[in-house]
């Protein structure tokens, strides 16, 4: 059986032309799939013997949402959806003035292990398949009723590292006859996988990379992030400018404000020398509090924030959202993987 959405337009069409389809059925299957049809019953304008031939060799990803939480604060919500095998995934959904972002998960869980991350606590299961990262957009555009216009690859997982499938969903995602969402909406978030940002390099996309640096020393940096032992500060830093002077796209650099870690006064002086040389952007985070942490928010955002102003660079401190839903992403997979222990347990 093959997984039918995550192919792409191309092969679709190769596929149904192989069995013996004229060329517009691609066109209607695709129209079909990108609008959220969850079984080959619900495409009307296709005969049923061929809808039947199409089951026997094709299934179709679509999750189900095990858990909803909206917040009452600003309206975000958060799904928790189980996946065909049984894994569960986190999407965000925020509005803003601007439209609505939709935060995707790339991988179920995640290998990458930052120390103040939730996500990574219980290691990656497997990677999310195009499909499954299209369904995240698709279906929570219909079960909310809100159009999406942006997108952001921020969720659980690291997205360089499922770069294939990664480029696959922004084929489909981006696709005329699909959710037309165009790249310039797009936010690619990386912990600084240098093979994979020369690689993104490459594609010449126009979507936004976002690095999430933390720290602008390698001492800092390997302390709450193992990615740096790999890539260090000064290898990321290079690739980075690599990546500006290929793309010519202006990088944004997150950065958790975690006390008396990463927020001292030497540390913004340090980071705005790093940058020197491209159009950076800060996006200073307040660190969500996760139990599992050692770590905690930092109390000198907005010092820290004047600091690199101070040196010609433009920081934003991120607004948080769903504060009241756990909507910083790992936290409602961690809780429902944990009552579904409980409950295994008492079984
Ligand atoms: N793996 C990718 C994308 C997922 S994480 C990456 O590392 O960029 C999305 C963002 O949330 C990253 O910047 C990550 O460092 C940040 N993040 C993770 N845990 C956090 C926490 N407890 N508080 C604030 N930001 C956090």
């Amino acid at each position: 059986m093959t997984d039918i959405k995550s192919m792409t337009r191309e092969e679709l069409a190769d596929a149904l032309s192989a069995m013996g389809e004229p060329s517009f059925r691609a066109k209607q299957v695709f129209s079909w799939l990108h609008g959220g049809a969850r079984s080959f019953d619900e495409m009307s304008n296709i005969s049923k013997p061929l809808r039947a031939k199409f089951a026997e060799r094709f299934y179709i990803t679509a999750p189900t949402a095990v858990r909803k939480q909206v917040s009452r604060l600003d309206g975000t919500i958060k799904y928790l959806w189980e996946l065909r095998d049984g894994n569960c995934i986190e999407t965000v959904l925020m509005s803003y003035h601007h439209g609505n972002t939709v935060c995707i998960s790339t991988q179920v869980g995640c290998r990458m292990g930052c120390r103040f991350c939730a996500s990574t606590v219980a290691g990656k299961v497997r990677d999310l398949a195009p499909s499954e990262m299209l369904d995240q957009v698709l279906f929570t555009q219909i079960d909310s009723g809100r159009e999406i216009s942006n997108i952001v690859l921020m969720g659980i997982g690291e997205p360089t590292d499922n770069l294939d499938n990664v480029l696959r969903f922004l084929e489909l995602v981006n696709h005329p006859e699909g959710m037309n969402i165009g790249m310039r909406h797009i936010s690619l978030s990386t912990c600084g996988v240098v093979p994979g940002i020369d690689r993104l390099a490459e594609q010449g996309l126009q979507l936004t990379l976002s690095v999430s640096l933390h720290a602008p020393d390698s001492e800092t940096r390997s302390r709450i992030m193992p990615v740096n032992n790999a890539y260090d500060v000064d290898e990321l830093f290079a690739a980075c400018h690599r990546y500006f002077r290929k793309t010519g796209r202006r990088i944004s650099f997150e950065y958790a404000m975690i006390d008396g870690v990463n927020d001292s006064d030497a540390q913004a002086d340090l980071l705005a020398k790093k940058i020197r040389g491209m159009p950076g952007h800060v996006n200073l985070i307040p660190l969500n509090d996760v139990v599992e942490s050692e770590f905690k928010p930092s109390r000198r955002v907005a010092a820290f924030q004047k600091r690199l102003e101070s040196h010609g660079l433009t920081a934003t401190v991120r607004r948080s959202l769903g504060g009241d839903i756990d909507a910083s992403c790992g936290q409602l997979r961690r809780k429902e993987m944990q009552e579904r222990g409980e409950r295994g347990k008492e079984a």
